[in-house]
């Protein structure tokens, strides 16, 4: 199956019960049985069945099940956010005393929640590309996972998922890797290697930001061992569904991050229309950079399929002609200029997220990484002249006429120093 119909008909055959071709929002907290015996044998996982929406939920199974099919993993755990999947799955996995490796490209969210598990005795190392060297420098006997993200947001570093993976599975670490930017349609973690995969589907994955919500995906091809991973001692039997069976069982029910059902509704929903959408935010977002780089009054346009990027050629290579992602960056020499440009823009709308169908803007320096040091903030990509666009998937030409007299408008008005 292609991805296109794999969006629609991939673990998805309807509503058994009604021939519903959509799957009915079941928004009910519980699920009642017949007998208690049939309530025990649930409880016990010896019958398939559902009980508690904090457990599982029939309308979050099917958007699971569909997430499974396209990031071609054994099983999906659908969370109540983007950041509670990448919590719920470092939980799952670590105690006191171990130790992770983090690009230093990472959302400021999740660098946020690195500050958080130094609290509970684990400590995070931090890298800029996963190169021999730099894993040689921060990999010891404490190391137990090693974090990245396809496109790190906002800096749109791309990361060579393939030769990645093959460096980190030398050191018998799993690969756990955020896709949120990059979504399946533009590549499958796992079969380049990545043994995690994370989606916030707040973003690209709902399309239309009507809900917040994560989702975790398992290749089920990392082999956990009781030795390094006391924390799964209860789970390593179940082979290679031991990940997903702890999580299911233990971290994802006792924090009790779950999606709604109505929220795993809209996913579905917005799902079907991904591949469309993602061609269109490529394309807009190309489009929009190419026509911005070089005009006077620019310092920098970022967008990783352009030639002057350092990531060209890794996002070819990953990514083959599919795009590089709805996100570009720029730089206009002084925060007052950025301000100004963001107010001026009459489409993009000013918001903290990313793949809306509308075009979306952002000064990130004084809001996502307002809790980053000034080294951490440059490390990711950001600066007090620069602002993400999330493009949309308005006509390109209407983009273009609005970014261009936004500049026109800054360019008039505040000078600059070159
Ligand atoms: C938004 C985002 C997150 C967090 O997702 P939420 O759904 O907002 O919690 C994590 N990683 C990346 C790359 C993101 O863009």
């Amino acid at each position: 199956m292609e991805f296109n119909t794999a969006l629609l008909h991939g673990n998805f055959h309807g509503d058994e019960a009604t021939g519903a071709t959509l799957s009915p929002i079941y928004q009910s907290s519980a699920f009642g049985q017949k007998t208690a015996e049939q309530m025990e044998k649930i409880f016990q996982n010896k019958a398939p069945g559902f009980l508690y929406t904090r457990i599982g939920n029939p309308t979050t199974a099917s958007f699971e099940n569909r997430m499974t099919y396209l990031e071609g993993g054994i099983g999906s755990v659908a969370v109540s956010s983007g950041m509670a999947a990448i919590t719920a799955t470092f939980l799952n996995i670590l105690r006191s005393g171990d130790e992770i490796i983090s690009k230093t490209s990472v959302f400021g969210g999740t660098l946020d929640l690195w500050k958080d598990l130094e609290n509970f005795g684990i400590t995070v190392r931090f890298v800029d590309d996963l190169t021999e060297e730099e894993l040689k420098r921060t990999v010891n006997e404490h190391t137990r996972a090693v974090f990245a993200e396809t496109i790190g947001n906002p800096k749109l570093d791309v990361t060579d998922i393939e030769s990645a993976a093959k460096l980190i599975h030398s050191y018998q670490l799993p690969l756990i890797l955020d896709n949120t930017a990059a979504t399946p349609y533009l590549v499958r973690g796992i079969s380049l290697g990545a043994d995690i995969i994370i989606n916030s589907s707040s973003k690209y994955i709902n399309g239309n930001s009507n809900s917040i919500s994560g989702v975790i995906t398992d290749s089920g091809n990392f082999v956990w061992t009781k030795e390094r991973y006391p924390a799964m001692k209860d789970y390593v039997k179940f082979g290679k569904f031991a990940f997903l069976a702890r999580l299911k069982n233990d971290t994802f029910r006792n924090i009790g991050c779950c999606i709604s059902p109505m929220n795993a509704y809209y996913n579905s929903l917005g799902l079907e229309t991904l591949g469309i959408r993602m061609e269109r935010h490529c394309r807009n977002a190309e489009r929009l950079a190419e026509s911005l780089e070089g005009l006077e009054g620019i310092k920098s346009v970022h967008y990783p399929l352009l030639s002057s990027s350092p990531y060209h050629e890794t996002a070819k290579k990953v990514f083959g002609e599919k795009g590089a992602g709805g996100i570009f960056t720029l730089r206009l020499y002084t925060k007052e200029r950025a301000f100004a440009f963001i107010n001026q823009l009459k489409y993009a709308v000013n918001v903290s997220n990313i793949g809306d169908t509308k075009t979306l803007v952002i000064h990130p320096a004084s809001t996502i990484y307002a809790h980053s040091s000034k080294e951490e903030r440059e490390k990711a990509g950001v600066y007090d002249d620069f602002i993400r666009v999330s493009a949309g998937i308005e006509q390109a030409e209407d983009l273009i006429e609005d970014f261009k007299q936004a500049l026109a408008f800054v360019n008039e008005r505040i000078p600059y120093l070159l």
